[in-house]
């Protein structure tokens, strides 16, 4: 069992603060800034270049893929990290889409997060061969899943609703129609568990700074199934991906495997603050985490429910059929989260009138839930959100 009592205490938070917006960015981990700063004086100020090899800098984009492969049901050599997670959805969309060269659709639904379909028309538009991108509701994609299908490119929990796609079942019909699978894991890596190798998942990728908490701009992973991963043509082939990088050859060979999906050079200060964050999940049980957001989450939406009748619930009732996030839908929903904000708990919006709060165990216990039921009810009871200073939208929301 993990003891959430104590991996609470692993992070720092501001004192007071109720924070339900790790779905976006995870706090500090305590041991990140000690971390971080041996990285910067140990190894850049003392070792300098000589670091890529005596600090394993190089490997490391490997190392830390594979102990982000346990939270995500991927063995050991299967994920790499590296880029943002745009640069990686675009990356498995143009392998996935050269391993069906005779098929022309990408399905995707339209409550995918916008930047993964911006890659898919930018990708589209750059290799001009006549594919279309064909967005459907989230309910109907398992009917549009037709022969004329090349990928399934979905993002499993919605970033705004937390509604949760089941991966099994969908990745399953696709292949039954000969479509490749592409799981963006952006709100689920860290949030629930993920068996990418027992649902077998073509393509996954998914971001660090999210539920795992590496720190704002912290690189992102990509995972390609073993069976793939020495036929999956890198799209953006840089120097890391080579085969051999340090023989400086001018023609591209790709690297065997997932390592082929490394780019250029990696953050290594910010996988400094990554590593640090991965000694707590290394303790973490991703069922008792489940169990555990299961049950902080029932107990938020029945407080809200109960103490704020102007909010209306727009996540699934189902847990089962939800992340580990909360929305809620108000039509001051930017002005209430602000007041809320003010009032010391920390949550989102996202346009429309959607209220967003990410339900991590590792830092929130019960009493956290209770107490943001309460402060939100007060804004709510008082109508604090009902003042101009609440409703200038700042460029983040
Ligand atoms: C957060 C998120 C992104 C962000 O991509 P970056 O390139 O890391 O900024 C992309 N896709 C999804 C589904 C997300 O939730």
């Amino acid at each position: 069992m993990t003891d959430f009592a104590a991996t609470k205490a692993l992070f720092s938070l501001p004192e007071g603060m109720i924070y339900l917006d790790g779905n976006s960015l995870g706090p500090l981990p305590r041991a990140a800034g000690a971390r971080v700063a041996q990285c910067m004086q140990d190894e850049w100020g003392e070792m300098l270049i000589t670091a890529w090899n005596r600090a394993g800098w190089m490997d490391q984009p490997a190392r830390l893929g594979d102990r982000i492969g346990r939270l995500i049901g991927a063995g050991p050599g299967q994920v790499v990290l590296g880029d943002t997670l745009s640069i990686k959805v675009y990356q498995a969309l143009a392998a996935a889409l050269d391993l069906r060269p005779d098929r022309k659709v990408v399905l995707s639904d339209t409550g995918n997060f916008p930047s993964d379909l911006y890659m898919a028309q930018g990708l589209l538009g750059s290799l001009d061969r006549g594919h279309s991108l064909r967005c459907v509701p989230p309910e109907e994609i398992e009917a549009a899943l037709t022969e004329e299908v090349a990928v399934l490119m979905l993002t499993q929990v919605d970033y705004r609703t937390g509604r949760m796609h089941d991966m099994d079942v969908l990745t399953e019909k696709a292949h039954s129609v000969g479509a490749l699978v592409i799981w963006d894991l952006a709100h689920s890596a860290g949030a629930l568990p993920i068996d990418l190798g027992g649902a077998g998942a073509d393509f996954a990728v998914g971001c660090t700074y999210k539920f795992l908490n590496s720190g704002p701009g912290g690189p992102a992973f990509i995972y390609v199934a073993p069976a793939l991963a020495d036929a999956a043509r890198p799209a953006l082939s840089g120097w890391l991906g080579h085969a051999e990088p340090f023989a400086f050859d001018p023609d591209y060979r790709p690297a065997p495997a997932i390592a082929r999906m490394r780019v250029g050079t990696p953050p290594i200060l910010q996988m400094a603050a990554l590593d640090a964050s991965l000694d707590i999940w290394d303790q973490v049980d991703m069922q008792a985490l489940r169990a555990r957001s299961i049950a902080l989450s029932e107990a938020f939406i029945a407080g809200v429910e109960a103490r704020c009748p102007q909010l209306q619930l727009a996540s699934p009732r189902d847990p089962h059929r939800r992340g580990a996030q909360v929305s809620f839908r108000f039509d001051e929903g930017y002005a209430a989260m602000q007041a809320l904000i003010a009032a010391g708990v920390v949550g989102d919006f996202r346009a429309p009138d959607i209220m967003r709060f990410g339900i991590t165990p590792l830092y929130t216990d019960m009493d956290d839930i209770e107490q943001a039921v309460e402060r939100l009810a007060d804004v709510m009871d008082k109508r604090l959100w009902d003042n101009p200073k609440f409703r200038t939208r700042a460029g983040v929301t």
